[in-house]
């Protein structure tokens, strides 16, 4: 019985279709006039373009912007040449492309034909795959197959190979090899013991750097990645195409002093990004000699190119970005991460008063200011003391000229002490101020209750409690309890952001949020000038 026919033009206007294809660009004629247009039926958007090499330079930007190909469309010989400039720079790029040239007719092959060349031969130096069907059959499967290695694994260029007489051969689709649509890259997670390694080079480091790479913008990391760089308060550097993963404004970004963040940085985070040309190769002189670098790609056999990796994190960009995450969300938290949830929770306008050693150090890079004024810290005499009288200030200031707005005082636990009485006038008053202390146990540094109890062993506490430390969890949140405020004493990032979000929603009612945080929690060393200046 004769069934339904197809031609070959169909068949692979269908096939792209079905794989999710949406954008063709090319230039029509001999043999591909026809797949143009049975792309065009098939709802595919066919842009025509005066230059195949043009047509291959869009096709491979809508991988890149997409994450799923744009086809180019060329003719045989010349057309197909034309475009290997395409099909190399997506390559090179590690964008996923899909080329389909029309070849001579299979039956004039070697003989001279029209515009004939030795497409798939010539195709396999720029393309992860350079193919013919073997049948006009098996086209849908070739598809399915070009789709997916240039999406799978890294990135890259297909290029399948239509001889002209395939292009109007009918044939009867109950003998075409129909398959479904490729199923989504796979995204793989670093080793385990990878991430852990590369987290402990990264605690031990004074200077550490983060590169940010295309291949972190292909993979649409930017939330995890912003949330890596808050978290650990690492400075960064984009590379051109990278710009905004992060945004450029980020008080971390150091791209305008980007020779000497390469040049001093003790250990580099590579996130999808190569240590070729554009990055100078990884080597001195614009590399530290002993610079330890933690490489992040989906290709294994970029690890280790040019420089031997202290840790080698094979896997998706934004898996392991969450891997890094989990690893450092890790209790008890530490000032950016305090700090990481107090920015997304307190109100953009609010007035914002600090003192501390490290809370204001940190709070300095961490809590950016909007408005003039709107900011109180120990100021030119690095008083400590200050905050509570600042903070009243400031609401009873902003109570009479902007009603409604909240002042925000966030204090280490040895500043708070300095005025803390002072509670009980906020608490009188009934003053819209919420006070965070961000409770180390101590002056810079301090003592875990375990520590603590061990020192008091040694014998009289005025001579072995070191100076520096304090009472250890202290329940400073009290002192507002006892004024008839709101206190919260918080140990996770979880019951820091409820009590965040009930101080703001209830912002009338005074509140004081005593935050635990890890006695040994430190500043990172930033002996960057040009981020020091900005702490001084
Ligand atoms: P840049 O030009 O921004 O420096 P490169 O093109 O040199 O970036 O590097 C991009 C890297 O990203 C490549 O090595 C590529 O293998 C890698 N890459 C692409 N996609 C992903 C992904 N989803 N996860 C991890 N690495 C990726
Ligand atoms: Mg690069």
């Amino acid at each position: 019985m004769e069934g339904e026919a197809v031609s070959g033009a169909q068949l692979i206007a269908q096939a792209l279709r079905h794989q999710n294809i949406e954008y063709m660009f090319g230039i029509v004629g001999i043999p591909v006039t026809e797949i143009a247009i049975a792309a065009q039926a098939a709802g595919i958007k066919y842009v025509g373009m005066r230059n195949e090499q043009a047509a291959c330079y869009a096709a491979s930007a809508v991988g890149y912007l997409t994450g799923r190909p744009g086809v180019c469309l060329v003719v045989s010989g010349p057309g197909f040449l034309h475009a290997l400039g395409g099909m190399a720079n997506a390559t090179i790029n590690c964008w996923p492309l899909i080329v389909i040239g029309g070849s001579s007719d299979r039956n004039q092959e070697t003989m001279g034909a029209f515009q004939e060349f030795p497409q798939v031969e010539a195709g396999r130096l720029y393309n992860k795959l350079s193919v013919r069907p073997s049948s006009v059959e098996v086209i849908p499967a070739v598809i399915e197959k070009a789709v997916r290695t240039s999406i799978y694994g890294r990135p890259g260029s297909c290029y399948i190979d239509i001889p002209g007489d395939f292009v109007n051969l009918q044939v009867n689709k109950s003998s075409v090899k129909y398959v479904e649509c490729c199923l989504p890259p796979p995204i793989s997670m670093a080793e385990h013991s990878a991430v852990s390694k590369a987290a402990s080079i990264l605690a031990l480091s004074k200077q550490p750097l983060l590169i940010i790479g295309k291949g972190a913008a292909y993979s649409h990391a930017e939330n995890n990645i912003r949330k890596l760089v808050d978290l650990c308060g690492l400075p960064f550097l984009p590379t051109p195409m990278a710009k905004g993963v992060v945004p450029d404004n980020h008080p971390n970004c150091v791209a305008a002093a980007r020779s000497m963040a390469l040049q001093h940085a003790d250990v580099i985070i590579l996130f999808g990004a190569r240590l070729n040309w554009i990055l100078h190769f990884g080597l001195p002189p614009r590399f530290r000699q002993d610079v330890k670098v933690i490489q992040i790609d989906v290709c294994a056999e970029e690890l280790g190119n040019n420089v031997k990796p202290a840790a080698i994190l094979l896997g998706d960009i934004n898996a392991v970005t969450k891997q890094g995450l989990a690893l450092q969300k890790s209790l008890p938290m530490n000032y950016y991460t305090v700090f990481h949830h107090i920015r997304e929770m307190i109100p953009k306008n609010c007035i914002l008063v600090s003192e501390g050693a490290n809370t204001m150090d940190i709070g300095r890079t961490m809590l950016p200011n909007c408005y003039p004024r709107q900011r109180l810290d120990a100021g030119t005499f690095g008083t400590m003391g200050v905050g509570l009288g600042f903070a009243i200030a400031a609401a009873m200031v902003a109570k009479d000229r902007a009603p409604g707005k909240q002042v925000v005082c966030i204090e280490g636990d040895s500043a708070f002490g300095f005025s803390g009485m002072e509670v009980e006038t906020i608490c009188r008053y009934n003053l819209p101020i919420l006070i965070i202390i961000v409770n180390n146990n101590g002056i810079y540094t301090g003592l875990d209750a375990n520590s603590w109890k061990e020192m008091l062993k040694l014998g009289n506490p005025a001579t072995c409690v070191p100076p520096v430390s304090l009472l250890p969890n202290s329940h400073y949140e009290e002192i507002m309890s006892a004024f008839g405020g709101k206190g919260y004493f918080v140990k996770t990032p979880e019951e820091l952001r409820n009590a965040l979000k009930a101080s703001v929603t209830d912002k009338q009612t005074p509140s004081l949020i005593n935050v635990m945080i890890d006695p040994q929690s430190e500043r990172k060393k930033q002996e960057f000038p040009w981020l020091t200046r900005s702490n001084l």
